[in-house]
């Protein structure tokens, strides 16, 4: 049985948990299937019961994953998918969502993203996202790699029930600090950072290895302790190994102090201007 853990409030009401997990890459390997999927599911017992996916993803083999890691826990789940570029006209929303349907085994997919904006007109999109709502085969939408000019277009093409933008966010790259955020907070939509640990790389920091140290905990742990200290954001980290998974939902035990708060911005400064959004 999982636990509840901290959640963070959707458009509408419904709380999610802020500590999810993401499934970039998986799927992409058959032979490392049964591992992946162990992972997640230990991820959902351990309370990160928000999963992140893509059609992309292994060309569909994230998706195949999430459905093996969830056998007989769907109700438990809060599933999350996108859409490509390139199949985001009204009718290509549609059938991209029926094919995800098929490879997650659900009739419903709780929050489903457009991956980044490619050259279909929103309004395209958003009437196909508005149409899947209206069916029940997904309950939310949303974007992902939307700087705050696009989410202005985005709301004005109709889509004003937005549920989130999902970005590359984690404490090297700041750049949604200085207006996406604000915009965000101030209509209710959340932010659910991607890439949250850097891909790994920026885990060798020593003033991250210095604070760990100094908490007891580790890097990847203060990482994601500062992105989830924040109201409104969902934080997705990967992790195919199952230490990385105990690791990473042990991050909701640490609290930084408002001087390693103050250490992390020196190490890694805030934006001091508007900055292009990074793209994993
Ligand atoms: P990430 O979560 O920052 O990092 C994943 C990497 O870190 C993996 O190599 C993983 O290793 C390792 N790791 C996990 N926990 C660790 C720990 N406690 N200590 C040390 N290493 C650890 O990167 P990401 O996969 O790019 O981002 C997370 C999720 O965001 C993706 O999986 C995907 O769902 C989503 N995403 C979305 C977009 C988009 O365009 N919307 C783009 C990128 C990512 P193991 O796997 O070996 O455990």
């Amino acid at each position: 049985m999982s636990e509840a853990l901290p959640q963070v409030t959707l458009p509408g009401g419904e709380t999610v948990p802020a500590l999810g997990q993401g499934t970039w890459h998986m799927g992409e390997d058959r032979r490392l299937r049964a591992q992946e999927a162990a992972s997640v599911r230990l991820g959902i017992e351990l309370g990160m019961t928000l999963v992140d996916t893509a059609e992309m993803y292994g060309s569909g083999g994230a998706e195949e994953v999430v459905r093996e890691a969830a056998k007989g826990l769907r109700d438990q789940l809060f599933i999350v998918s996108k859409v490509y570029p390139h199949n985001a006209t009204t009718q290509g929303v549609i059938a991209a969502c029926e094919r995800s349907l098929k490879r997650l085994g659900t009739d419903r997919i709780d929050l489903y993203l457009l991956h980044w904006r490619g050259s279909v007109p929103l309004a395209q999109t958003v009437e196909g996202f508005h149409r899947l709502e209206r069916d029940g085969k997904i309950r939310y939408h949303g974007v992902s790699n939307f700087d705050r000019r696009d989410m202005e277009e985005w709301v004005a093409a109709g889509g004003d029930g937005v549920a989130t933008d999902q970005v590359l966010y984690n404490l090297a790259t700041r750049g949604p600090e200085w207006d996406l955020e604000p915009w965000c907070r101030e209509r209710g939509v959340t932010i659910m950072a991607y890439t949250p640990l850097g891909q790994g790389r920026m885990l060798a920091r020593p003033e991250l290895a210095e604070i760990a140290r100094r908490r007891n905990a580790t890097p990847a742990q203060v990482a994601l302790a500062w992105l989830l200290r924040k109201d409104g954001v969902i934080v997705i980290p990967k992790a195919s190994r199952a230490e990385h998974m105990r690791e990473n939902r042990g991050a909701l035990d640490l609290h930084l102090a408002d001087d390693h708060l103050a250490a992390l911005d020196r190490a890694f400064p805030p934006p001091k201007g508007r900055t292009p959004l990074g793209m994993g």
